[in-house]
């Protein structure tokens, strides 16, 4: 009888745990069969829907619940706090499997060049959507100190920054931010939050959800002036 295909998958956030299951419900699946070890650097898996989803995005962070009913299926293993390629390197992975998948993300800021971007005071989103995610790898302590905020660029992250920039850390409670999260933004001095565009509102790369979402909040009033949302090529 032949043996199952082996697969090594390295990264276990969203992309690495479905191709997981798309394997599974694969022809291999059923002859010869199939049998797949996640790497994950991180001591828990699911990426960034659990180190860069917004607290306040519950319905997306639910995916975790999808992702672990694929998880707990016998022909998966996961190995926590595997970092490739230091802990495991390719050589290894092609002595031991029969294909190897790389799903490790994106999980750096891209570099912005402009003057003044290592200033003290400015930071990447990626670092501080970590903090308030609890990410492991980054300090508990966050200096929200300033008054009058910056947020460069247009997309959901920009949005989901302001978001929890402009909520009261109350509001957010009743999400699953941690304890030290709530208390660093008790403690937040932020009164103005700018968010800075290249272009027009027209051409933002933010969702409609994401501007609604701040509507949600009692603190926040949304006003769209029309003209601004002009198409300007
Ligand atoms: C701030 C932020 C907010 C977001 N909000 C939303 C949202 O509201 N809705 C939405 O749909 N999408 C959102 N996204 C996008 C979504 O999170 C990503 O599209 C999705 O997580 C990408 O999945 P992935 O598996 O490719 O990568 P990741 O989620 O980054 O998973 C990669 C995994 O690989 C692991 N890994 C990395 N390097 C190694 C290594 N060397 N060895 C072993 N393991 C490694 C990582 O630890 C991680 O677990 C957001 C993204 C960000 C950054």
């Amino acid at each position: 009888m032949p043996r199952p295909l082996r697969v090594a998958i390295v990264g276990a956030g969203p992309a690495g745990i479905y191709a997981a299951d798309a394997l599974l419900k694969s022809e291999v699946a059923a002859e010869p069969g199939v049998s797949i070890d996640l790497f994950e650097r991180m001591p828990a898996p699911f990426g960034l829907i659990r180190y860069g989803v917004a607290p306040d995005h519950p319905r997306i962070k639910g995916i975790v619940t999808a992702l672990h009913q694929v998880l707990d299926k016998p022909q998966i293993r996961l190995f926590g706090n595997v970092d490739y390629p230091n802990d495991i390197s390719l050589d290894d992975l092609r002595a031991f499997y029969d294909a190897v998948i790389f799903s490790t993300g994106a999980t750096a800021d891209r570099e912005l060049r402009i003057p003044g971007i290592d200033l003290d005071g400015s930071y990447g989103a990626a670092d501080f959507v970590s903090w308030y995610d609890g990410h492991p790898d980054v300090p508990r302590t966050w200096p929200l100190e300033a008054e009058k905020v910056a947020v460069l660029g247009v997309g959901n992250v920009a949005l989901d920054v302001a978001r929890v920039l402009a909520k009261t850390a109350d509001e957010l409670l009743p999400t699953e931010i941690p304890p030290n999260v709530y208390d660093g933004l008790k403690a937040n001095k932020a009164v103005e939050i700018h968010v800075f565009g290249r272009r027009g509102p027209a051409q933002a790369k933010f969702s409609p959800m994401e501007l609604r979402e701040l509507d949600h909040s009692p603190n926040i009033e949304v006003i769209v002036d029309p003209e601004d949302i002009d198409y300007y090529a």
